[in-house]
Formats: structure tokens, C-alpha cells, sequence
């Protein structure tokens, strides 16, 4: 493997931003395609253990994460708490109400928000000393990026080119029929909206419309909302979705659409209708991989996704994939990790595996989910029902979590005498929570080790901590 120093270029070496011109045939250790969070996150790591290291990306370094995901919507997730607290105020004696929506205000939030970490992010990137091309890259070798008329060339190539917004067949997007790049950018709040998919980008954008006023009704082909998440968490969801005023349509699918200039009709399987001013379809991210030469180069495929070994190798020498490109969860934070683990791999240090199931999942919306880990069905199925203990604490015992005036729970499942392998939690700011419980279940800690540990009081992360005694068999505050 080829460290930096001997194969640092002047490039490399203080380069941000070198026009194209400059870079025809540049050759650096690692070139990265996409400078998302996974993409970024490598070149980091890599530049830090030696490497020389050049992120390619046509669009905004940050990638969806930053500019149309995570970031975007969580500021406009906390407009949302905003509003439901001044709604909610009298409760707590405060004189306070909602006159309105400023959605001008609300973007305007969002888009400063966004643009003073993008503008953060590409100082970070400077301060590494990575190259940073701007231009829509190819893969025309093993080795070798093309962008424009330049050939970048490097031993190691990391592909990271993200996914863009899937969509049904059949279903097109266009006028009312919109995505989460769209919703985002509306500049209007919807009176009635329909939620194609009740997944994590689905729940989100329905808590937000709802926290501003909107109608809106869900539409689920599966039994749950969430379905990916411990069952009683999403029918802990669903009630309060429920008494939120938010509709939803479970186990059944979506047929077809029309539109015209105020109103979509979205038709389901059963005969039904839901009538709405926008359809968002949120059923899912396809991996952004058409037509960059990752095939002819000779790179396993399957759906688009590329595949890869646990250590992020594919099956052509010399070319690795992170973040959402890879099969497994798509997360930001997976693919900082897996960007890390990369580099720390290429040096040559053996990084740690963390498994898709053991990296932390959290979901905004009111109330937020958050998990690590195994289900307790998952639990069950790998231990066997006889080896298997959960316990789940509601959140009415917690004080902190009365003051919110949140309902909720935190589940643990704990294999008997052995660690606990899985932590489920609904109520108001519990991702905050799952710091402890990511720690907890990748530590592979037993109840009894974290029981003793002291958690401040009144918070929230109580919680974890009354869960972990239960479970140790000396409850406090659980019955
Ligand atoms: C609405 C929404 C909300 C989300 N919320 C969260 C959240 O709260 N928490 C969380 O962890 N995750 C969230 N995600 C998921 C998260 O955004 C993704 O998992 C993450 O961005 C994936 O990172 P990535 O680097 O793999 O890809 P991306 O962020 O998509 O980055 C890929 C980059 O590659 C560039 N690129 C693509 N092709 C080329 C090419 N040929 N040449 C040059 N550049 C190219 C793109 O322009 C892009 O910048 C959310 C996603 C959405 C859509």
C-alpha cells in the first residue's frame, strides 16, 4: 500500500479548489467520487494518516446530508417544535399562541443554517489539505476518474455517489406529485398533504406539515408505521400520531395518482381515496450510480447498489465504496464511520466491523425514535424466546420527561446472563438518548455493569439508566 510523503503531490499538498485546468493527470493515494458525508468523511481520515488525498463531486460538498437531509430537515423539524410549544403554551402558564406560519421565515432559517455549515465544512476540508475537483466524475479504469478532459488517478479509488429519491412504478414526479428535495423547497404550507410511505423521511415531513396546520394522511403498504422498528414503538407512534390529528393508511398500497392545477387524488388498492394539494412520495432512496462506468469497470452490481465485502473492498482491486451506495442502511453517520474505517483499513489498521445493526438510528419526528441494536423478535430469533429478557420503561415514571409532557418508553432486550443487544425508545429528544444506548450495545454491556453508573437527575437519560437496574433486578423507580 502507498502511504503519503513519497506520493504527496504540491497538489495535494495545499490544493482547495484547483481549477481543472491544473489537474489533468494528477495522481493522489486515494480519490474519492462524492463528497458526501461518506465521501468527505474518507478523505478526512485518509489525510490524516498520510494520504494525499482528492474528493471529486459536481454538485455541493456535503451531499445530501447537509443540503437536502438531515440538516435541512431537522431545522425544519425544530420550526415545528416551535410552534406546537407556543401552541402548547397555556399548559405551562405561559401566554403564547400560533398566528401563523412564516414559511419565507421558516426557509429562510433552514437556508442560513445550511449555508453557514456548508461554508464550515469547506474550511474543514481546507484545513486537511484535500483537493477538492469540481466536475462530474466517471470511472474509466481501476485507477482512474475521468472529470472534463482530466484523468485523476489514484491507488486507492473510493466510490461515494449517494442516492437520490426512488419512486414507484408508474409513479411520476412532477407537478403535486413531489419529493423530500421538493417539499423542502415549498413555499407554502400545504392545507392537506398525502405521505406516500410512513417510513423515517415520510413520519418526519408529516409531524412537520401537522405542527404547521396541515391535514395529512399516511399511506403505509405495510402493517406499521416505522416498520423497521420494534413493534411497539411504532404503535406507541401511531397513537400519538393519532391524537396528533395525523391519518394514516396501513397495510394498504398505492394504485394510482392524478392530478390537476390545486388538488392530486391518490386511488389505493382497497378502492379508497385520499385527496390532497401534494402528494411526497417517501418511499424509499435509490443508490446514484447510473451511467458512471462503474460497470464497465468491471464492478459488481446489484439493483445499482454496489457491492462490497464487509471491509468495503468490491470486487476490483484497488476500488472501495461507502455510504448509501453500499446495501445496508442509509444513514449519515454510517457513512462517516464507514469513510473512517476505510482510510483506517487502507493504512493498514485493522479497523473494527460495526455491524448495520448496531449503528444508532434516530427519527425527528414528535414524538422522536430512537434504536440500536436488535429487535426483541430479531433477539428471540437469533438467542431463542428462552434466552431472551426485555423490560420496558415508560416514560410517566420519568420526571424530567412529565415536565416535557411526553409519553413514551424505553425498551431494552438483553440476552439472560449476557449483554444487552438491543435498545428501543420513543418520547420527545430521545436521540439524544441513544449516545448511552449505541455505547451500551456495541461495549456489549451487561445490565449489571451499567446499573451502577450514576445518571444525573431529572433527565431524561434516567431513562436508560432505571431500564439497565430493572434488568440487573434491582428496579428503582420501574415497577
Ligand atoms: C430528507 C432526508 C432526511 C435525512 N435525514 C437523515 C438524518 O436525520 N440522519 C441521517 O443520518 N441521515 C439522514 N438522511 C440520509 C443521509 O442524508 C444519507 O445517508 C447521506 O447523505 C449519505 O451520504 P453519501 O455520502 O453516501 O451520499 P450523498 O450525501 O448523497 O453524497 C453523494 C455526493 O456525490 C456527488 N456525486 C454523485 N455522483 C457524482 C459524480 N459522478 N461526480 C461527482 N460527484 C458526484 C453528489 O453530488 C453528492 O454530493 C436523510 C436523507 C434525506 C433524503
Amino acid at each position: 500500500m502507498r502511504r503519503a510523503g513519497a506520493h504527496t503531490t504540491p497538489l495535494a499538498m495545499n490544493a482547495h479548489y484547483r481549477g481543472r485546468s491544473h489537474l489533468a493527470d494528477q495522481q493522489f493515494d486515494i480519490v474519492v467520487l462524492g463528497g458526501g458525508s461518506a465521501g468527505y468523511a474518507t478523505a478526512i481520515r485518509a489525510k490524516q494518516l498520510g494520504f494525499s488525498a482528492a474528493v471529486i463531486e459536481k454538485d455541493k460538498l456535503g451531499g445530501t446530508c447537509l443540503h437536502r437531509g438531515c440538516v435541512p430537515t431537522k431545522a425544519l423539524l425544530h420550526s415545528a417544535e416551535i410552534a406546537d410549544v407556543a401552541r402548547e403554551g397555556s399548559h405551562y402558564g405561559v401566554q403564547s399562541s400560533v398566528s401563523g406560519i412564516d414559511i419565507a421565515g421558516v426557509n429562510a432559517f433552514r437556508t442560513n443554517l445550511v449555508e453557514g455549515k456548508f461554508k464550515g465544512l469547506q474550511g474543514l476540508l481546507k484545513a486537511n489539505g484535500i483537493t477538492v475537483i469540481e466536475g462530474e466524475g466517471r470511472l474509466v479504469a481501476p485507477n482512474a476518474v475521468q472529470v472534463g478532459d482530466d484523468r485523476i488517478t489514484g491507488t486507492h479509488i473510493v466510490l461515494a455517489t449517494g442516492s437520490y429519491s426512488r419512486s414507484l412504478p408508474g409513479l411520476e414526479i412532477e407537478g403535486r406529485v413531489i419529493t423530500s428535495e421538493h417539499a423542502l423547497e415549498l413555499q407554502e404550507v400545504p392545507k392537506r398533504v398525502a405521505v406516500l410511505g410512513g417510513g423515517v423521511i415520510g413520519v418526519e415531513f408529516a409531524s412537520v406539515w401537522r405542527s404547521f396546520g396541515a391535514e395529512v394522511t399516511i399511506i403505509e403498504a405495510l402493517p406499521h408505521l416505522v416498520p423497521n422498528e420494534e413493534e411497539s414503538v411504532s404503535k406507541q407512534l401511531e397513537r400519538a400520531f393519532r391524537k396528533r390529528g395525523i391519518d394514516f393508511k396501513l397495510g394498504v398500497r398505492f394504485q394510482s395518482v392524478t392530478q390537476d392545477a390545486s388538488s392530486v387524488t391518490v386511488t389505493l388498492e382497497d378502492g379508497t381515496t385520499v385527496v390532497a394539494d401534494y402528494l411526497l412520495v417517501a418511499v424509499g432512496r435509490g443508490p446514484a450510480t447510473q451511467g458512471l462506468g462503474f460497470e464497465e469497470v468491471g464492478v459488481e452490481m446489484d439493483r445499482g447498489f454496489v457491492l462490497t465485502n464487509e471491509r468495503l473492498a468490491t470486487n476490483v482491486p484497488g476500488v472501495y465504496a461507502v455510504g448509501d451506495i453500499v446495501p445496508g442502511l442509509q444513514l449519515a453517520h454510517r457513512g462517516y464511520q464507514q469513510g473512517i474505517f476505510l482510510a483506517e483499513e487502507l493504512a493498514g489498521l485493522n479497523p473494527v466491523v460495526v455491524e448495520d445493526v448496531n449503528i444508532p438510528k434516530v427519527t425527528y419526528c414528535d414524538p422522536e425514535i430512537a434504536s440500536v441494536g436488535l429487535t426483541e423478535a430479531k433477539a428471540v430469533e437469533k438467542y431463542g424466546a428462552e434466552n431472551v429478557t426485555s423490560y420496558e420503561y415508560n416514560l410517566a415514571g420519568n420526571a424530567k420527561s412529565s415536565i416535557l409532557g411526553t409519553a413514551g418508553s424505553v425498551k431494552a432486550v438483553r440476552v439472560n446472563d449476557g449483554p444487552v443487544v438491543g435498545v428501543h425508545m420513543i418520547g420527545a429528544r430521545v436521540g439524544e438518548l441513544v449516545g448511552e444506548a449505541q455505547l451500551i450495545v456495541n461495549w456489549e454491556a451487561y445490565p449489571e455493569d451499567v446499573a451502577p453508573f450514576v445518571h444525573g437527575h431529572p433527565t431524561q437519560n434516567e431513562t436508560i439508566g432505571e431500564t439497565m437496574l430493572k434488568l440487573a433486578g434491582k428496579p428503582l423507580h420501574a415497577i
